[in-house]
C-alpha cells in the first residue's frame, strides 16, 4: 500500500517534525502493510498555521467557486473510487464489495451533495429590517474514527469547505492511508494551498494538540463518548464550538404488526454489516414476547449464515474487547444462540457475527456499546414497556420501527429519544440530518444542517 512519509502541509507532503511512526496492519492477515508518520504538537501547529493563513482567501470565494471545487473534488474520488475501495479493505479489513459501495459510494454521494448544496444555499437572508448573513465559523480541527474512515472526513471536510472555513484533520492511527490518499483527491481538486491540511498521529498526542491548539475555532469530533466528552471540556473551557458525534446502542423495535422475517433479516444485517463496527447499528432488538421465539430462532439462523464472511474487526485490541463482552454477556445470563467469543479463524482479526436472546435491559451488552458483529435479542410486554426499554440507555443515535401499518410506526418513532429512525426499512438518505439525542452527541452532520455547522451568523439592521 501507498504511504507518504509526511504531513500535508499548506499544499505539499512536509517531513514531520519528529521520527515516530505508525504502523498499518491489515486485519485480515495481521501484515503490516504501510507506515505513516506519528504527529506532535509542532505539526499540528504547523498545519493550524497554514490554515489561519489560508482562511481569509477562502472564505472570501464565491460560493459558487467553492461549489466548482467540490464538484472536481467528487468527480476525483469518482474516478479513483477502486484505490479508495483496496486501500479501505487493506486497512480496515471491509470485504471489498462493501468497501466499493460504501466505504468509496457514500462519500461520494455526501462530496456531491456539498457541491450542490455550496451553489444553492442561502448564505444571506432578510430578517424584518437586518440582513443575516451565514459566515465560516473559520478553522475547523477535525478528528475522525476508523470504523467508515473516508466518509467520516468528506462529512467534516466537505461542509466546512462549502461554508468556506479551512481544515486541519487528525484521522484515526488506524486508517491513516485513506486519510492520505483523500489528502491527494484535494490536491488534485485544485482546492488552495492551506484550506485542507492533514496530520497523522496519535489520539492523545497529535488529536488532543489539535483539540487545545487556541488558534482553532470549532472542533468537529467523531470517536467514542469517553473522549467526546473530554473534547467537548476543552472546548467548552475556551469558549469555542464543538460539534461531537458518539457512540450508539439503538435500538429495533418490532411492533407485534410488523412483518418479523423482514425486520429480523434486515435487522440482523444491519448489525453484522461492516463486522458490527458502526455507530448507528441496531444492536439492540426488542420483540413482544408473543413473537420473541420465532424472532430468535429466525436471528440465529441469519446470523449463522454470515459466518467469517463479514470480514475482521479493526484491531487485535477491538477483537479482545469484542470478545470480553461476550464472554460479559454469558456470565451476566444471557442466552448465546448463535456465534459466541471464539474466533472463526485462527489468522486475522475475526469475530463470529453473535446473537444473545434472553438479554435484560440493564445487561452490560444492552447498555454498553460493543462495537463489534454481536446483537441483544430483548423481551417486551406492552408498547409502554418497549418504549421504556428502547429509551433506557445513556445513547440515543438512531433506531428502527416496524409496523404492518406505517402511521403506527411513525406514532412510536415520535417518542423514541433518538437522532433518526428508520421506518419499516427506510433507508439512508445522505441529505438528511445525522446526529444524536443524549450522550451520543452535539451537532448534525451531512445535508444543510451539516453545513450549517461550519457556520455562524451575523445579522446587519438598516
Ligand atoms: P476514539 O474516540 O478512540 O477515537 C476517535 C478519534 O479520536 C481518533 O482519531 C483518535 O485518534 C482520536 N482521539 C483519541 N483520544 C483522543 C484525545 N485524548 N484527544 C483528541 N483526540 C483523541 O474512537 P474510535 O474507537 O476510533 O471509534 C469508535 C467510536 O466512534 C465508537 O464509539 C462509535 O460509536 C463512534 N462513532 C460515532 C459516529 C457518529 O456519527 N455518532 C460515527 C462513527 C463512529
Amino acid at each position: 500500500m501507498k504511504a507518504h512519509d509526511g504531513m500535508y502541509i499548506d499544499g505539499a507532503w512536509r517531513p514531520a517534525a519528529g521520527t515516530d511512526t505508525i504502523e498499518v496492519v491489515n486485519p485480515v492477515d495481521e501484515q503490516v502493510i504501510g507506515r505513516v508518520p506519528a504527529g506532535t504538537a509542532e505539526d499540528v501547529d504547523a498545519a493550524v498555521r497554514a490554515a489561519r493563513a489560508a482562511f481569509p482567501a477562502w472564505a472570501a470565494t464565491t460560493p459558487a467557486e467553492r461549489a466548482a471545487r467540490l464538484a472536481a473534488l467528487r468527480d476525483i474520488l469518482v474516478a479513483r473510487k477502486d484505490e479508495i475501495a483496496e486501500t479501505v479493505t487493506a486497512e480496515l479489513g471491509s470485504p471489498l464489495p462493501f468497501s466499493q459501495a460504501v466505504h468509496a459510494g457514500v462519500p461520494i454521494a455526501v462530496a456531491g451533495s456539498y457541491a450542490e448544496l455550496a451553489a444553492t444555499y442561502a448564505f444571506e437572508e432578510r430578517v424584518g429590517n437586518s440582513t443575516v448573513y451565514q459566515e465560516p465559523v473559520g478553522v475547523v480541527g477535525a478528528i475522525t474514527p476508523w470504523n467508515y474512515p473516508l466518509h467520516q472526513i468528506v462529512a467534516k471536510v466537505a461542509p466546512a469547505l462549502a461554508a468556506g472555513c479551512t481544515v486541519v484533520l487528525k484521522p484515526a492511527e488506524d486508517t491513516p492511508l485513506t486519510a492520505q490518499l483523500f489528502a491527494e483527491t484535494v490536491a488534485e481538486a485544485g482546492i488552495p494551498a492551506g484550506v485542507f491540511n492533514l496530520v497523522t498521529g496519535l489520539g492523545p498526542v497529535a488529536g488532543q494538540a489539535l483539540a487545545e491548539h487556541p488558534d482553532v475555532d470549532l472542533v468537529s469530533f467523531t470517536g467514542s463518548t469517553a473522549v467526546g466528552k473530554r473534547i467537548g471540556a476543552t472546548a467548552g473551557a475556551a469558549v469555542k464550538r464543538v460539534a461531537l458525534e458518539l457512540g450508539g446502542k439503538s435500538a429495533n423495535v418490532i411492533l407485534p404488526s410488523a412483518d418479523l422475517a423482514k425486520a429480523v433479516g434486515v435487522g440482523v444485517a444491519n448489525v453484522m454489516s461492516n463486522s458490527g463496527q458502526t455507530c448507528s447499528a441496531w444492536t439492540r432488538m426488542l420483540v413482544h414476547s408473543a413473537r420473541y421465539d420465532e424472532a430468535v430462532e429466525l436471528a440465529a439462523a441469519a446470523a449463522e449464515k454470515y459466518g467469517d464472511r463479514i470480514g475482521p474487526v479493526v484491531s487485535a485490541k477491538q477483537q479482545a474487547r469484542v470478545r470480553s463482552y461476550i464472554d460479559k454477556g454469558v456470565t451476566e445470563g444471557a442466552r448465546l444462540v448463535a456465534g459466541g467469543p471464539e474466533s472463526p479463524r485462527e489468522q486475522g482479526y475475526f469475530v463470529s457475527p453473535t446473537v444473545f436472546a434472553d438479554v435484560t435491559p440493564e445487561m452490560t451488552i444492552a447498555q454498553e456499546e460493543i462495537f463489534g458483529p454481536v446483537l441483544s435479542i430483548i423481551r417486551y410486554e406492552d408498547e409502554a414497556d418497549a418504549l421504556r426499554i428502547a429509551n433506557g440507555t445513556v445513547y440515543g443515535l438512531a433506531g428502527a420501527v416496524w409496523a404492518g401499518d406505517e402511521a403506527e410506526a411513525v406514532a412510536f418513532a415520535r417518542r423514541l429519544d433518538t437522532g433518526q429512525v428508520d421506518i419499516n426499512g427506510g433507508r439512508f438518505n445522505p441529505l438528511a440530518p445525522f446526529g444524536g439525542y443524549k450522550q451520543s452527541g452535539v451537532g448534525r452532520e451531512l445535508g444543510s444542517h451539516g453545513l450549517s455547522e461550519y457556520l455562524q451568523t451575523k445579522s446587519l439592521q438598516f
